[in-house]
Protein backbone atom coordinates (compact mmCIF):
# COMPACT_ATOMS: atom_id res chain seq x y z
CA UNK A 1 0.00 0.00 0.00
CA UNK A 2 1.76 3.26 -1.09
CA UNK A 3 2.26 6.14 1.73
CA UNK A 4 -0.10 9.19 0.95
CA UNK A 5 3.40 11.00 0.55
CA UNK A 6 4.25 8.85 -2.04
CA UNK A 7 0.83 9.01 -3.75
CA UNK A 8 -0.06 11.65 -7.20
CA UNK A 9 -3.58 11.60 -8.01
CA UNK A 10 -5.06 13.88 -10.82
CA UNK A 11 -8.79 14.02 -11.43
CA UNK A 12 -10.36 14.28 -14.50
CA UNK A 13 -13.23 16.36 -15.07
CA UNK A 14 -15.19 15.54 -17.82
CA UNK A 15 -12.97 13.54 -19.67
CA UNK A 16 -15.62 12.68 -22.66
CA UNK A 17 -16.99 16.06 -22.91
CA UNK A 18 -14.60 18.93 -21.99
CA UNK A 19 -11.32 17.64 -23.87
CA UNK A 20 -10.21 19.78 -27.06
CA UNK A 21 -7.35 20.71 -28.80
CA UNK A 22 -5.32 18.40 -27.38
CA UNK A 23 -6.15 19.18 -23.46
CA UNK A 24 -5.40 15.31 -22.87
CA UNK A 25 -1.94 16.05 -22.75
CA UNK A 26 -2.02 18.10 -19.39
CA UNK A 27 -2.93 15.04 -18.35
CA UNK A 28 -0.10 13.30 -19.28
CA UNK A 29 2.18 15.56 -18.45
CA UNK A 30 1.17 16.09 -14.19
CA UNK A 31 1.23 11.66 -14.12
CA UNK A 32 4.40 11.55 -15.74
CA UNK A 33 6.33 13.94 -14.02
CA UNK A 34 4.91 12.93 -10.87
CA UNK A 35 6.16 9.31 -11.31
CA UNK A 36 9.77 10.71 -12.91
CA UNK A 37 10.30 11.81 -9.31
CA UNK A 38 9.12 8.20 -7.80
CA UNK A 39 5.69 9.37 -6.93
CA UNK A 40 2.85 6.00 -7.75
CA UNK A 41 0.90 8.41 -10.18
CA UNK A 42 -3.27 7.71 -11.05
CA UNK A 43 -5.64 9.72 -13.04
CA UNK A 44 -9.17 9.08 -11.79
CA UNK A 45 -11.98 10.35 -14.60
CA UNK A 46 -15.16 12.16 -13.28
CA UNK A 47 -17.64 12.11 -16.09
CA UNK A 48 -21.28 13.35 -15.81
CA UNK A 49 -22.35 11.86 -12.19
CA UNK A 50 -19.70 10.54 -10.56
CA UNK A 51 -17.53 11.76 -7.73
CA UNK A 52 -15.93 8.62 -6.38
CA UNK A 53 -12.31 9.65 -5.12
CA UNK A 54 -12.63 13.12 -5.09
CA UNK A 55 -11.47 13.44 -1.44
CA UNK A 56 -8.21 12.06 -2.70
CA UNK A 57 -7.42 14.04 -5.47
CA UNK A 58 -4.36 16.14 -5.67
CA UNK A 59 -4.81 18.13 -9.04
CA UNK A 60 -8.07 18.47 -10.58
CA UNK A 61 -7.83 19.12 -14.75
CA UNK A 62 -11.03 20.61 -16.57
CA UNK A 63 -10.37 20.77 -20.13
CA UNK A 64 -12.39 22.79 -22.71
CA UNK A 65 -14.92 22.42 -24.76
CA UNK A 66 -17.42 24.17 -27.15
CA UNK A 67 -21.03 25.67 -25.90
CA UNK A 68 -22.93 22.49 -27.10
CA UNK A 69 -20.69 20.52 -24.19
CA UNK A 70 -20.37 23.54 -21.67
CA UNK A 71 -24.47 23.22 -21.91
CA UNK A 72 -24.16 19.04 -21.10
CA UNK A 73 -21.90 19.50 -18.46
CA UNK A 74 -22.80 22.67 -16.15
CA UNK A 75 -25.50 21.29 -14.34
CA UNK A 76 -23.85 18.20 -12.84
CA UNK A 77 -21.00 20.19 -11.95
CA UNK A 78 -23.50 22.03 -10.12
CA UNK A 79 -25.09 19.39 -8.65
CA UNK A 80 -22.53 16.71 -8.53
CA UNK A 81 -19.02 18.12 -8.54
CA UNK A 82 -18.96 21.72 -6.64
CA UNK A 83 -19.31 20.94 -2.78
CA UNK A 84 -16.93 17.60 -2.80
CA UNK A 85 -14.11 20.68 -5.57
CA UNK A 86 -14.75 23.48 -2.65
CA UNK A 87 -14.01 20.64 -0.06
CA UNK A 88 -10.80 19.64 -2.48
CA UNK A 89 -9.50 22.63 -2.99
CA UNK A 90 -9.75 24.24 1.22
CA UNK A 91 -7.83 20.90 1.73
CA UNK A 92 -4.76 22.30 -0.39
CA UNK A 93 -5.96 20.48 -3.33
CA UNK A 94 -5.45 22.13 -6.70
CA UNK A 95 -6.91 23.06 -9.63
CA UNK A 96 -6.16 23.21 -13.42
CA UNK A 97 -8.96 24.80 -16.06
CA UNK A 98 -8.46 25.39 -19.73
CA UNK A 99 -10.79 27.69 -21.63
CA UNK A 100 -14.25 26.32 -21.28
CA UNK A 101 -13.83 24.56 -17.56
CA UNK A 102 -12.30 27.62 -16.72
CA UNK A 103 -15.32 29.39 -17.54
CA UNK A 104 -17.97 27.48 -15.56
CA UNK A 105 -15.55 27.43 -12.59
CA UNK A 106 -16.59 31.23 -12.29
CA UNK A 107 -20.17 32.73 -12.23
CA UNK A 108 -21.79 32.02 -15.46
CA UNK A 109 -20.13 31.71 -19.30
CA UNK A 110 -22.95 33.63 -21.49
CA UNK A 111 -22.92 32.49 -25.58
CA UNK A 112 -23.29 34.53 -28.28
CA UNK A 113 -26.61 34.64 -28.83
CA UNK A 114 -27.35 35.39 -24.95
CA UNK A 115 -27.74 31.91 -23.35
CA UNK A 116 -26.18 31.71 -20.49
CA UNK A 117 -24.95 28.78 -18.22
CA UNK A 118 -24.34 29.58 -14.33
CA UNK A 119 -20.88 28.69 -13.10
CA UNK A 120 -19.84 27.36 -9.61
CA UNK A 121 -18.27 30.65 -8.75
CA UNK A 122 -15.24 28.96 -7.31
CA UNK A 123 -13.35 31.89 -9.12
CA UNK A 124 -14.56 35.36 -9.63
CA UNK A 125 -14.63 35.46 -12.99
CA UNK A 126 -17.46 35.76 -15.13
CA UNK A 127 -17.51 35.02 -19.20
CA UNK A 128 -19.62 37.01 -21.66
CA UNK A 129 -19.06 35.48 -25.57
CA UNK A 130 -18.66 37.67 -28.58
CA UNK A 131 -19.17 37.15 -32.05
CA UNK A 132 -15.42 36.50 -33.26
CA UNK A 133 -13.76 33.84 -31.89
CA UNK A 134 -9.77 34.84 -30.47
CA UNK A 135 -7.83 32.29 -32.42
CA UNK A 136 -4.14 31.62 -32.05
CA UNK A 137 -0.55 31.41 -30.47
CA UNK A 138 -0.40 33.41 -27.16
CA UNK A 139 2.68 34.63 -24.93
CA UNK A 140 1.92 35.44 -21.29
CA UNK A 141 4.45 37.42 -19.13
CA UNK A 142 3.05 35.17 -15.57
CA UNK A 143 2.66 37.12 -12.64
CA UNK A 144 3.87 34.18 -10.58
CA UNK A 145 6.61 34.83 -8.18
CA UNK A 146 9.58 32.78 -8.74
CA UNK A 147 8.55 30.99 -12.10
CA UNK A 148 11.00 30.27 -14.14
CA UNK A 149 11.11 30.86 -16.99
CA UNK A 150 8.62 33.76 -16.61
CA UNK A 151 6.79 33.37 -19.67
CA UNK A 152 3.61 30.77 -20.44
CA UNK A 153 2.82 29.89 -24.32
CA UNK A 154 -0.30 27.99 -25.67
CA UNK A 155 -2.50 28.18 -28.33
CA UNK A 156 -5.80 30.06 -27.65
CA UNK A 157 -9.50 29.18 -29.76
CA UNK A 158 -12.45 30.86 -27.47
CA UNK A 159 -15.35 33.42 -28.45
CA UNK A 160 -15.46 34.27 -24.61
CA UNK A 161 -14.51 37.38 -23.12
CA UNK A 162 -13.72 36.67 -19.09
CA UNK A 163 -13.62 39.82 -16.98
CA UNK A 164 -12.11 39.40 -13.35
CA UNK A 165 -13.70 40.33 -10.05
CA UNK A 166 -12.17 41.70 -6.90
CA UNK A 167 -10.95 38.56 -5.21
CA UNK A 168 -8.79 37.03 -8.63
CA UNK A 169 -5.93 37.90 -9.77
CA UNK A 170 -4.85 37.77 -13.40
CA UNK A 171 -2.20 34.61 -14.40
CA UNK A 172 -0.52 36.95 -16.42
CA UNK A 173 0.04 39.59 -18.64
CA UNK A 174 -0.40 38.94 -22.62
CA UNK A 175 2.52 39.56 -24.75
CA UNK A 176 1.61 38.16 -27.71
CA UNK A 177 -2.51 36.89 -28.15
CA UNK A 178 -6.25 38.36 -27.03
CA UNK A 179 -6.10 36.32 -23.13
CA UNK A 180 -8.51 37.01 -21.15
CA UNK A 181 -11.21 39.26 -23.17
CA UNK A 182 -8.78 40.92 -25.99
CA UNK A 183 -9.37 44.39 -23.82
CA UNK A 184 -7.44 44.62 -20.93
CA UNK A 185 -4.18 42.34 -21.45
CA UNK A 186 -4.81 39.60 -19.05
CA UNK A 187 -4.38 36.42 -18.90
CA UNK A 188 -6.03 33.57 -16.65
CA UNK A 189 -6.89 33.74 -13.72
CA UNK A 190 -5.01 33.05 -10.04
CA UNK A 191 -7.30 32.33 -6.90
CA UNK A 192 -5.90 30.18 -3.92
CA UNK A 193 -5.26 27.03 -5.44
CA UNK A 194 -7.23 27.48 -8.86
CA UNK A 195 -5.23 28.06 -12.21
CA UNK A 196 -7.27 29.57 -15.11
CA UNK A 197 -6.16 29.98 -18.23
CA UNK A 198 -7.42 29.95 -22.29
CA UNK A 199 -4.17 28.44 -23.00
CA UNK A 200 -4.45 24.76 -24.96
CA UNK A 201 -1.57 23.25 -26.75
CA UNK A 202 -1.94 21.60 -24.38
CA UNK A 203 -0.65 24.08 -22.12
CA UNK A 204 1.76 22.04 -19.26
CA UNK A 205 4.18 19.98 -21.98
CA UNK A 206 5.59 23.24 -23.33
CA UNK A 207 5.71 24.64 -19.76
CA UNK A 208 6.54 21.92 -17.21
CA UNK A 209 7.24 25.50 -14.55
CA UNK A 210 3.72 25.47 -14.39
CA UNK A 211 3.15 21.41 -14.20
CA UNK A 212 5.91 21.61 -11.51
CA UNK A 213 4.09 24.59 -9.42
CA UNK A 214 1.08 22.23 -9.67
CA UNK A 215 2.19 19.08 -8.07
CA UNK A 216 4.31 21.03 -5.62
CA UNK A 217 1.67 22.73 -4.04
CA UNK A 218 -0.70 19.87 -3.85
CA UNK A 219 1.57 17.48 -2.60
CA UNK A 220 2.78 19.97 0.82
CA UNK A 221 0.03 18.66 2.51
CA UNK A 222 1.80 15.31 2.32
CA UNK A 223 5.10 17.07 3.27
CA UNK A 224 6.53 17.00 0.16
CA UNK A 225 8.43 20.63 -0.11
CA UNK A 226 10.90 20.17 -3.28
CA UNK A 227 10.87 18.26 -6.39
CA UNK A 228 13.57 16.67 -7.93
CA UNK A 229 14.97 18.34 -10.94
CA UNK A 230 14.29 16.76 -14.88
CA UNK A 231 16.25 17.25 -17.56
CA UNK A 232 13.63 19.57 -19.50
CA UNK A 233 15.33 20.57 -22.48
CA UNK A 234 12.79 19.23 -25.27
CA UNK A 235 9.94 20.85 -23.20
CA UNK A 236 11.68 24.15 -23.03
CA UNK A 237 12.76 24.25 -26.57
CA UNK A 238 9.23 23.32 -27.49
CA UNK A 239 8.16 26.56 -25.22
CA UNK A 240 11.28 28.62 -26.47
CA UNK A 241 9.51 27.96 -30.37
CA UNK A 242 6.38 29.22 -29.65
CA UNK A 243 8.09 32.50 -28.25
CA UNK A 244 9.72 33.08 -31.44
CA UNK A 245 6.98 32.02 -33.48
CA UNK A 246 4.05 34.42 -31.48
CA UNK A 247 3.85 37.37 -32.90
CA UNK A 248 2.12 40.43 -31.91
CA UNK A 249 -1.49 40.77 -33.21
CA UNK A 250 -3.98 43.43 -32.57
CA UNK A 251 -6.77 42.25 -29.96
CA UNK A 252 -10.14 41.59 -31.92
CA UNK A 253 -12.60 43.57 -30.87
N1 LIG B 1 -17.18 27.59 -25.72
C1 LIG B 1 -16.23 28.45 -25.02
C2 LIG B 1 -15.82 29.65 -25.89
O1 LIG B 1 -16.00 29.61 -27.10
C3 LIG B 1 -14.99 27.67 -24.64
C4 LIG B 1 -14.18 27.19 -25.86
C5 LIG B 1 -13.00 26.32 -25.47
O2 LIG B 1 -13.02 25.63 -24.46
N2 LIG B 1 -11.95 26.32 -26.32
O3 LIG B 1 -15.29 30.63 -25.36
Amino acid sequence: MTSKSKRFTVGWLYPDLMNIYGDRGNILTLVKRAEWRGFDARTIELPRGTTGGMEDVDVFFFGGGQDREQALVYEDLIDHKQSLLERAVAGGAGILAVCGGYQLLGHYYQTAEGERYPGIGLIDVRTEAGKKRFIGDVVVDAQIEGLVPPTLVGFENHSGRTYLGPAARPLGKVRSGAGNNGSDGTEGCLQGAVVGTYLHGSLLPKNPHLADLLIRRALTRHGVSELARLDDSTELAAHEKILQRAQPRAPER
